[in-house]
């Protein structure tokens, strides 16, 4: 059986050895997807051998789940700490940032055997770096549906300013109880839906690095998030109209995405420049002192504005002369004062990040170059394999209520433009606004 075929509970404690050259494996232990998954909780936190816990929430996560989950535990006598993270002034919601990190280390009670996330994203983010940080095991209770790092073992942070994915472990178990789950206010469940439908470019982009940098790729891996994303399509309406069937079908797609992350060894197959987007917007918000828009829904507008551009890209073609001109014109100078003020605060470790990364070495594009113009009609040919078409994804997206537009998630077309352009500063990943830039074409 190939990897993509398995459902998430049955990977668990399975290493595959790919033709890829990578062993796939997962540290997880256990994932149950299913009513009442919650009441595993104490034998989970038996099984890793511990007797006490430090339950980690927010004021909604824990009305919606922690409050079972404590008396589970205690009636199973298991004694908990509590930890109730609060979002900063003027902000509705905690954000994953060093300060967030910080109250919760402070709470900490080392005594306590393991870590138990109760909540959405954020709150598995930080769940995940205390307990890989102070080596206790993991117990993960996710309350929405909304984001695909369920089983990943990166957090996805604020760190310095700049949004970062940091290297931790995945939870040691995870609980999805499709009761709590499918209760969740809808807009969380249109985020999960707009992170799964990303992954039509994400897995785009992964294919044309490969081709163009040589980047490791694995098929079968991606084959999981073309199942993921195509079951995101075939399930969304039916799980914004409450169908509890359809929405265990996209949070088993949200498990299967942090797997394959996990199995990549990197973000590669569920993040590509659409994701940019939502780190960009990020950064900002957090800059302005702003609450920005939730992150799957952020991840599905920029995947529009994302295919959109595919759509124009398939009308231009690479010119040699043209492109090494717009190369050898970089500016450094310009640039770095373009990065200052677009990131204030943040900018001085983007800057230092080009240093070691050398995105913009003419030496380096030109080459990439010369494969680009080699390969054009094979990277043609991944887009068309790849993308959904821009009219299919935007009608989908009217129907079910998800956002469509910068503007109606507080975002302008020419915020939207601005990210974009920034897109290719933040990280060492080989994405369209990369493409764009060794070619010289502008869309
Ligand atoms: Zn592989
Ligand atoms: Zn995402």
């Amino acid at each position: 059986m190939k990897i993509f075929e398995y459902s998430p509970a049955e990977l668990t404690g399975k290493s595959f050895d790919c033709g890829c050259g990578y062993i796939h494996e997962s540290s997880i232990k256990s994932i149950s997807i299913c009513d009442g998954a919650i009441k595993k909780l104490p034998e989970a936190i038996r099984s890793s051998g511990a007797f006490s816990a430090f339950v980690v929430a927010d004021k909604d996560t824990f009305a919606a789940a922690g409050e079972t989950a404590v008396s589970l535990l205690q009636n199973n006598g298991i004694e908990c700490r509590i930890c109730i993270i609060k979002a900063d002034k003027g902000f509705d919601r905690p954000e994953p940032t060093e300060k967030a990190l910080g109250n919760i280390v402070m709470s900490y009670d080392k005594d306590c055997g393991a870590v138990v996330g109760i909540g959405g994203g954020v709150i598995n983010d930080l769940c995940k770096l205390l307990s890989d940080r102070a080596r206790v095991p993991y117990v993960y209770v996710p309350t929405c549906p909304s984001m695909d790092g369920y089983t990943s073992d990166s957090a996805s942070v604020i760190y310095n300013g700049v949004k970062t994915s940091l290297k931790c472990k995945c939870p040691d178990y995870l609980l999805c109880d499709t009761d709590i789950i499918s209760k969740a206010p809808k807009k969380l469940l249109l985020a999960g839906i707009g992170d799964m439908c990303a992954k039509t470019v994400s897995i785009c982009e992964w294919r044309i690095s490969n081709l163009i940098t040589g980047e490791h790729y694995c098929d079968d891996v991606a084959e999981i998030m073309r199942r993921c994303c195509k079951a995101a399509v075939k399930y969304a309406e039916a799980a914004v109209h409450g169908d509890k069937n359809a929405v265990s079908e996209i949070v088993k797609g949200l498990c299967m995405v942090g797997m394959a992350m996990t199995y990549a060894k990197s973000s590669r197959p569920a993040s590509g420049v659409e994701h940019y987007y939502s780190h960009l917007w990020d950064m900002r918000c957090l800059e302005e002192g702003r609450q920005c828009e939730l992150h799957g829904i952020q991840v599905g507008v920029g995947t529009l504005l994302t295919l959109k551009k595919y759509e124009k890209l398939k009308k231009a073609a690479p010119d040699k002369e043209r492109a090494l001109l717009h190369i050898n014109a970089f500016d450094k100078q310009a640039w770095e004062k373009g990065v200052r003020e677009y990131f204030g605060s943040s900018a001085e470790s983007i800057i230092a990040l080009e240093e070691k990364e050398e995105k913009y070495d003419r030496q380096k594009c030109a080459e990439r170059l010369d494969i680009i113009v080699d390969k054009w009609d094979e990277i043609l040919k991944i887009i068309d394999e790849e993308l959904i078409p821009y009219e299919q994804l935007y009608t989908l997206f009217k129907k079910i209520g998800h956002p469509t537009a910068p503007a109606e998630i507080g975002e302008s077309d020419e915020s939207a433009a601005k990210a974009f352009s920034h897109t290719s500063d933040i990280r060492d990943k080989y994405i369209l606004s990369r493409l764009l830039f060794d070619t010289g074409i502008s869309l």
